[in-house]
């Protein structure tokens, strides 16, 4: 079958091109981009003007919560949601029950990913068992397995020895290793940002030192073994000097950011709005500038989603139980689409952090527009305006700030391979 999106606005961060023009695909491979290419009576037309069309979105932090905590979001409904927010690929941390500390537990990821998957997943495996900080999983057989990277997310490895032993492993396998920068003796008992809100709505603070304490000690780390650190979720100001400092020095990191913390601040939980709970916690006006100027200055490289479920009845309790997350997997676009509506990237630089930069630090090749690759693309209307309703939401969970707010952007239609999505959403 033919397929040709026509007069789109094609973005490929893997080839560098940004342009006005058709794109052809024959039985789910690209053929090629032209001003004008003419269809014919086996050829499916899609219209795509004022649309972009671009490679799908690799997200890299995820949070399918499968297996042990279906009734949050499982590989099914994650996937769908990702579908839906244009992310063709996810890699899911290892925070499971059991969390992804064997290859049993990838091999059933990938499997049921497989079977029940929309979109490709990509294991992540524990750095340590059990998470527990203190002794190495075994790097060598996860990756046979299928991982992509290790990462004990939802805390730090914060015994200093155990992080640079894992930095060495990981180097022998090439293995990415991300960090999760929050020093818990820092951190402990905090609900959110620490300061005025804090002290206002009686919470317990979580301060930036927290965060810029961990992201030094995983840099040094990264220097002293010369294997890079990804460096997951900033969100302060104060952590910016240290990653120019990191870059000047030569030292190996990548580092990633969440569209809320350079689209939300702390006000968003008065009232104590559990929804707005996260980790790292909202920060202030000027920590969300700072984070739009590190990801224009190229000091922050990614943006992903952080994808995080969690049902009603986790959310709706009093704050302090509350758990931390937010989902972000269907408004991980449309609220990065904000940084070029406001002049912080053009959208070549941003489809970089969505998709060829994430793409570089999991060491997979990015989905691409090139002649001859499998077809993995979305279109995506950046002018839809519509309200994210909870039947919007393809997650299990609508835990969501945004929950019933105007945005701006929407995936129309999915291509993976042979396999096409016109995403409608009653909207
Ligand atoms: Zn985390
Ligand atoms: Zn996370």
């Amino acid at each position: 079958m033919k397929l040709l999106i026509k007069k789109g606005r094609i973005i490929d961060p893997s080839q560098g091109i940004d342009q006005i023009g058709d794109l052809l695909v024959e039985e789910g491979i690209i053929k090629g981009i032209a001003d004008d290419i003419p269809s014919d009576q086996y050829t499916k037309v899609f219209w795509a003007e004022e649309k972009w069309v671009l490679p799908g979105l690799v997200d890299i932090h995820v949070h399918l919560r499968d297996p042990g905590q279906e009734w949050k979001e499982d590989i099914e409904t994650g996937t769908k949601a990702a579908l839906y927010g244009g992310v063709l690929r996810v890699a899911c941390m290892p925070n499971t029950v059991p969390p992804n500390d064997t290859p049993e537990i990838t091999s059933y990821i990938l499997k049921k990913a497989e079977e029940k998957g929309y979109v490709k997943v990509y294991p992540i495996g524990c750095i340590t068992k059990g998470q527990k900080g203190e002794e190495l999983t075994e790097f060598g057989r996860l990756k046979e397995a299928g991982i992509v990277a290790v990462s004990d997310d939802g805390k730090w490895v914060a015994n200093s020895e155990v992080m640079k032993r894992a930095l060495l492993y990981a180097k022998q396998f090439n293995l990415a290793v991300i960090s999760h920068c929050e020093d818990p003796t820092l951190s402990q008992g905090g609900q959110i940002n620490e300061g005025f809100f804090s002290a206002k709505l009686g919470l317990k603070g979580i301060p930036w030192s927290a965060e810029v304490a961990a992201v030094v000690r995983d840099l040094l780390l990264a220097k002293e073994t010369g294997q890079p650190v990804h460096l997951a979720h900033l969100s302060c100001k104060e952590v910016i000097p240290f990653l120019r400092w990191a870059k000047e020095e030569d030292i190996p990191f990548t580092a990633e950011t969440c569209p809320h913390y350079f689209s939300l601040t702390e006000k968003e939980v008065e009232g104590y709005n559990t929804l707005a709970k996260v980790n790292p916690p909202l920060r202030k006006e000027e920590d969300v500038l700072a984070i739009k100027e590190a990801l224009k200055e190229g000091l922050i490289q990614v943006i992903a989603s952080d994808h995080a479920p969690h049902s009603v009845l986790e959310k709706e309790i009093e704050f302090s139980l509350a758990p931390p997350g937010m989902i972000g997997l269907q408004t991980l676009l449309p609220l990065s689409l904000n940084l070029v509506k406001e002049g912080w990237l053009n959208p070549l630089k941003l489809t970089e952090c969505l998709i060829t930069n994430p793409a570089k630090v999991i060491n997979v090749e990015p989905p691409s527009l090139k002649p001859g690759k499998k077809a993995e693309f979305i279109v995506f209307d950046p002018n839809k305006t519509y309200v994210l309703g909870p039947d919007i939401i393809q997650s299990k969970s609508k835990n969501t700030p945004f929950l019933n707010k105007e945005l701006k952007g929407i995936t129309v239609l999915a291509v993976i391979g042979e396999k096409i999505w016109e995403l409608n959403w009653a909207v």
